[in-house]
């Protein structure tokens, strides 16, 4: 058998030293030109933007990796304190551009394309999405390595490499239709195998116990059946400071072993294929979002990443201090993005106590001084639950630990609140009943030094409810670290135009401290700034309608509100709520009732978990709604709806820069935070929203003028919930009640007689969890002041200015900061120029 591993003597310093590669237009058309010819060898012949696409991609990955190891180095010298951020998703999109504009040749590379008779824009446009997350929490994991990135700390990313990323959605007859991600289809030039630090993850087989020659007990993990997790690493560039980080993914392979024995087994292509169940962890990625999925794979995938990512990092420090552990939480920081990953906490007692020998007490303190956990929802149905049948069949040894930790635990809870046996019920990582179930939250909370929540609200509402018991026993461990987004990415980017209006007016201090948007506001009043401004949305209007005419069928004016709410379909984001202004703008029209109209596009993407009944129905909704309004002359231009298909990062970096107004409706309490709500802001769109999530923040910074507000607050909700009565609030509103009319009467399914009958049943049901039609009213009312707005071109662009120039406190390098202020507590440290 051949091994990867390098067992040689160092190579020696002439084979590895390397003079610095230009960043100059000419440096990069010679590079091109020999990976376009030789190692991709392509001719004129060939037609296909894609392999021009790598042959730039290879040129920019190349001065990504000489700075990447001068990175590597300077934190190696400086053995710093690092963190490393576990998150089973990172929604990264494309790298190209954002690789060019952070390595500053964004401008080169346009030129240098453009000397070769090639279109940047189509380069990039070939790109596929990296697509491994679902949404915003994967995002959140992205822009925050950028960030970190961008902030010269020594962070680490650690996750899974999906074979198959977030299935691409198409729409049959106004279904959506799942198609599967094979995004390394075409291989993936920005990643570097590395199997000679791969790790060995057990599953399955069971404990047995022996008392060692010192006389203490330890526990071995025997019979197991193994895999091998291979990290794939992608470089992850800081902002033109010549820091480049490193983003880990793992793939699940079968062992060495495994090919050795099934070799010598006879069944030869039986147990060939046999490969598969190891391989098959990383096979895909589960698309449910804000759900939690309970499937046995999952729990895999979720070891997978804690247990390879925990092993790699001791095997660094164990090359460097041997099996002394004294300063280890002095020196490294796990942050859990969600709970998905929290059975870190259980493995690293392992690793510690098992491998490394290291007492009960001893490991358990180092664990709570290294392990932070971020919360990403409320959603009671979103929290991780394992059973302990499953857990003793797959994960015995970590079973045990877990049921160790909790007695120590419910000890600590009964000295607090002596002979409060509900509370230790309550509290109790395990939750009793019919089938026993591990709480994988209160694992990570009982294992942390610190828990956040993503937005103010957000982390209140964990304190008070969720999360009470445990505030009441650690106070001091909770926080809030109110989300961000990348400004890089999310304007600098995927907004050229704007950027660049930005930083002739004020300089591009904004690019890494984006508080100095604020020096935006005076131009808000000057004519010919707004001006300006107005020509750039407006031409961002135009591309996106361009970018989209394919798929949509429909012409789109620019002239008319471009009101976009994009976002995973779900019923707490209430999608529904949009669909029912639209049908009753639809009405109005019918009706006749168009004094002082704004024409409007209502624009809807979004995908829908695939086993979400309630969501795929939505889709269909919508679709249908769109099909008879856009088709019926009497409304023309005075509005449209449109779904936008296949709702992924690269489309958002098209549709955030054309949009007027940015749809954050969901019920107050249920969006922990939003995200997308923050790239609509710093592209100047303004908010129509309610009182949740960082909504509430975003209204703070920009203020109540510059920002639609509508809906009970999540007080009045909670309150309503016992005496919800949609049915009278129907009946007393003639506009709703008209609404819900055309919808039962068949209006929108003529053809489909009672396709949504769940549709209305849900919305008119009082125990309706989102409490649709309580904010009908106060949306329609918000809504009609946005149209009034819209009317006052001058005014609606001051707004739009004041939106972009308030966003500062949005960008994930403040909320970086915060975390590491507060919470990583770890120095920058600049690469080493060699
Ligand atoms: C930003 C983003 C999200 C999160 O959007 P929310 O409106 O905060 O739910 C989801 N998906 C993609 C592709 C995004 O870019």
């Amino acid at each position: 058998m051949h091994s990867k591993k390098f067992t040689s003597s160092k190579p020696a310093a002439n084979i590895t030293k390397l003079s610095p590669l230009g960043l100059e237009s000419n440096h990069l058309v010679a590079d091109f030109k020999r990976y376009y010819g030789h190692r991709l060898g392509r001719d004129e012949n060939c037609r296909s933007p894609y392999y021009a696409y790598e042959a730039l991609a290879l040129a920019i990955s190349d001065r990504l990796i000489e700075r990447w190891k001068a990175t590597y180095n300077a934190y190696k010298k400086e053995d710093c304190k690092r963190a490393f951020y576990l998150s089973m998703e990172f929604l990264m999109g494309r790298t190209l551009s954002n690789a060019m504009l952070n390595l500053g040749v964004t401008d080169v590379a346009k030129s240098a394309m453009y000397e070769l008779g090639l279109e940047i824009e189509e380069l990039i446009d070939s790109e596929p999405d990296a697509g491994l997350g679902n949404g915003g929490l994967g995002r959140l994991a992205a822009c925050f390595i950028d960030s970190c990135a961008t902030l010269q700390l020594p962070v680490t990313g650690y996750g899974l490499r999906y074979e198959y990323g977030m299935f691409s959605q198409t729409l049959v007859n106004g279904e959506q239709v799942e198609k599967p991600d094979h995004w390394l289809r075409n291989g993936n030039i920005w990643e570097i195998e590395r199997p000679e630090y791969a790790h060995r993850i057990k599953f399955g087989g069971h404990t047995e116990s022996h008392i060692d020659e010192r006389g203490k007990k330890r526990v071995c993990w025997i019979d197991t059946h193994d895999v091998l997790a291979v990290p794939f690493d992608t470089p992850i560039p800081g902002y033109k400071n010549g820091t480049v980080n490193t983003l880990r993914l793992w793939k699940a392979t079968a062992t060495e072993e495994f090919d050795l024995q099934e070799f010598n087994a006879g069944d030869y292509a039986e147990s060939v294929a046999a490969k598969n169940t190891a391989e098959n962890i990383t096979m895909v990625l589960y698309p449910n979002d804000a759900n939690e999925n309970g499937k046995a794979l999952r729990l895999r995938q979720q070891y997978l990443l804690a247990s390879a990512s925990l092993q790699d990092v001791i095997a660094n420090w164990v090359g460097r201090h041997g099996n002394d552990f004294s300063q280890f939480a002095e020196k490294n920081c796990f942050q859990l993005n969600d709970t998905h990953p929290s059975i870190a906490v259980a493995e690293l007692m392992r690793l510690l106590i098992d491998i490394h020998g290291l007492d009960w007490d001893h490991a358990w303190k180092i664990t709570r001084n290294t392990m932070a956990y971020t919360n990403h929802t409320l959603l009671p149905e979103a929290l991780e639950r394992w059973s302990v049948n499953l857990f003793e069949s797959l994960l015995p040894r970590l079973l045990e630990i877990i049921y160790e930790i909790n007695s120590h635990f419910i000890a600590e809870v009964s000295v607090h609140w002596p002979g409060d046996h509900d509370r230790m019920r309550r509290m109790s990582l395990i939750e009793e009943g019919n089938e026993k179930q591990v709480r994988m939250a209160y694992l990570a909370i009982v294992g942390c030094y610190s828990v956040n929540g993503v937005a103010e609200l957000h982390s209140k509402l964990l304190q008070e409810g969720l999360f009470r018991d445990f505030y009441e026993l650690w106070p001091h461990k909770f926080n809030n670290k109110t989300n961000g987004v990348t400004p890089r990415r999310w304007l600098a980017a995927c907004n050229p135009d704007l950027a660049k209006l930005i930083s002739e007016t004020i300089g591009d201090g904004w690019l890494t401290d984006l508080s100095q948007l604020e020096k935006l506001k005076p131009y808000a009043d000057d004519p010919k700034f707004r001006e300006k401004w107005y020509n750039i949305k407006q031409e961002c209007k135009s591309k996106l309608v361009e970018y989209k005419r394919t798929e949509m069928g429909v012409d789109l004016s620019t002239d008319a509100l471009f009101d976009v709410q994009v976002k995973r379909i779900h019923e707490y984001k209430r999608q529904l709520l949009n669909v029912l202004h639209v049908i009753h703008l639809y009405d109005r029209i019918k009706r006749g009732e168009t004094k002082n109209w704004t024409n409007r596009c209502v624009l809807i993407g979004g995908k829908a978990a695939p086993g979400y009944y309630m969501a795929k129905k939505t889709i269909k909704f919508i679709n249908n709604v769109a099909d008879v309004i856009n088709n019926d002359p009497d409304v023309g231009d005075k509005l449209k709806l449109v779904f936008l298909p296949n709702y992924r990062v690269s489309a958002m970096e098209k549709i955030c820069p054309g949009a007027d107004l940015s749809e954050q409706i969901s019920t107050a309490g249920k969006e922990a935070s939003g995200t997308g709500n923050m790239k609509f802001m710093m592209n100047g769109a303004l908010t129509i929203g309610t009182l949740d999530g960082a909504n509430i923040e975003i209204r703070e910074e920009v203020g109540d003028d510059n920002f639609f507000l509508f809906g009970l607050t999540e007080g009045q909700v909670e309150e309503l919930r016992s005496h919800y009565d949609p049915l009278s609030i129907i009946e007393q509103d003639e506009d709703l009640k008209r609404v819900i009319k055309l919808i039962e009467c068949g209006h929108f399914s003529l053809l489909e007689p009672g396709i949504f009958d769940d549709v209305v049943n849900s919305i008119r049901s009082s125990n309706d969890p989102w409490m649709t039609v309580a904010d009908f009213r106060s949306y329609v009312d918000a809504q009609n002041r946005a149209e009034i707005a819209y009317l006052d071109k001058d005014n609606w662009t001051r707004m739009s200015i004041l939106n972009c120039a308030s966003s500062g406190k949005f960008s994930t390098d403040r909320t970086i900061s915060d975390y590491n202020r507060e919470i990583w507590k770890l120095t920058p440290v600049a690469p080493l120029i060699s």
